[in-house]
């Protein structure tokens, strides 16, 4: 059989070149998205995550409802093409992929950013590491910090060892520079840091979906369900109709722990009523709980196995804890999914070059690549 890339795609009347190539890997099985996070918005991350994915030849970006983030994407995805078009031997898989906005219907996780409340912050640190996405930061933390390696001399502060420090509220003022920071442009609201704060210091606001967005240009739109029903979804979108009017590609992302499997499959059967377009449904395991460990996946998966036994009218593909890992889980077991997204995963192999990464063709830009492609493609 041919390779995706090798396969002349015969572009369907009323899709865009990229919305075919989608819908095409969607029914082969072999469909990749790249999450940048739907409350990501890290302008410059967003646009490298976007460069180097394309470049990788990732069917769909998927981005937060910003227009400056989707601007971002566009950027990056511009920047791919004309490297392509310089080196198309060093990136042959480059294809332009399809940008998707991920969009609010209601009370979903993926929308919302951590906040630290500093009257309740001990600035212990224990949050630092937890953070895949290294929005929390100290100017004196490092690696491998731990709240037993301090000492009254380090911070002039009544400690013991292995104790929790304490900050008076005076203390905190004087100490702002080595107090614990939040990034908020880097948060995706994963929650981690929470479980990882033993003070109740972590608090979240939601990201609302943006107003500026030119939905005349975009031609797929993920709706995250959350905690809605039904009837708030059908709701939603009928108040929404004329956004969408141009929408090709139209995903449901569903958080399969809400439900059991009879519940499940009865309110993926109902979404799918709702539009008469062929849907993605991204069954998502655990929203925004990539690891790397094998077992990372196994909530998505056993949740897409339970869709696929009543043959749903839809492309049934994976997310939420999605990792290098879940292909071979997937073909173990024999499901046909349509294919899988990566969110947290994807992101966190390549964060440490996100911040410097140059657009220019470079031995780095090369590695980084040769990276994410072992992602997409294996
Ligand atoms: S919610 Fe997640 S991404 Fe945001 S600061 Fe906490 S650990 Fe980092
Ligand atoms: S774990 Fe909690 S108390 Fe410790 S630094 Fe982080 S927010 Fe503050």
């Amino acid at each position: 059989m041919n390779t995706l890339n090798e396969t002349k795609i015969i572009v369907p009347a009323g899709h865009t070149e990229s919305v075919a190539r989608a819908i095409f890997a969607l029914e082969e099985g072999v469909f990749t998205k790249i999450i940048c996070g739907a409350a990501n918005t890290n302008e410059g991350h967003v646009e490298r995550l976007a460069l180097v994915y394309a470049l990788s030849g990732v069917h769909v970006i998927d981005v937060a409802p910003s227009q400056s983030i989707i601007q971002s994407a566009k950027t990056g995805i511009k920047k791919a093409s004309e490297l392509y078009e310089k080196n198309p031997e060093a990136f042959s898989f480059y294809k332009e992929p399809v940008i998707m906005v991920s969009i609010n219907a209601g009370d979903d996780l993926h929308f919302r950013k951590a906040e630290i409340n500093y009257e309740k912050c001990t600035n212990c640190f224990e949050c630092i590491d937890s953070c895949p996405s290294k929005a929390l930061y100290s100017g004196c933390h490092s690696e491998g910090f731990s709240p037993k390696n301090l000492s009254n001399d380090n911070y002039k502060l009544p400690s013991q060892e292995g104790q929790i420090l304490r900050f008076t509220q005076d203390d905190r003022r004087s100490q702002d520079d080595n107090r614990i920071q939040l990034n908020k442009n880097n948060c995706f609201g994963c929650g981690r840091c929470e479980n990882a704060c033993l003070q109740n210091a972590i608090e979240f606001t939601n990201f609302n979906n943006s107003s500026d967005i030119d939905f005349e240009e975009i031609k797929a739109v993920e709706i995250h369900t959350g905690n809605n029903s039904i009837e708030e979804v059908k709701n939603f979108l009928e108040l929404n109709v004329s956004l969408l009017k141009n929408i090709e590609l139209l995903s449901f992302c569903v958080e399969s722990k809400r439900f059991n499997p009879a519940e499940l499959q009865n309110y993926v059967s109902s979404l799918i009523n709702l539009v008469s377009q062929k849907v993605i449904i991204q069954i998502d395991g655990i929203p925004m709980g990539a690891t790397d460990k094998h077992c990372s996946s196994l909530q998505a998966v056993s949740a897409a196995a339970v869709l696929l036994e009543n043959k749903l009218d839809a492309y049934i593909q994976l997310s939420g804890g999605t990792n290098q890992f879940t292909k071979k889980l997937v073909n173990q077991l024999g499901l046909k999914i349509s294919g899988i997204a990566y969110g947290t995963f994807a992101r966190k192999i390549i964060l440490s070059y996100l911040d410097e990464l140059e657009d220019n063709f470079s031995a780095q830009l090369q590695r980084i690549v040769n990276i994410t492609t072992s992602l997409v493609v294996n």
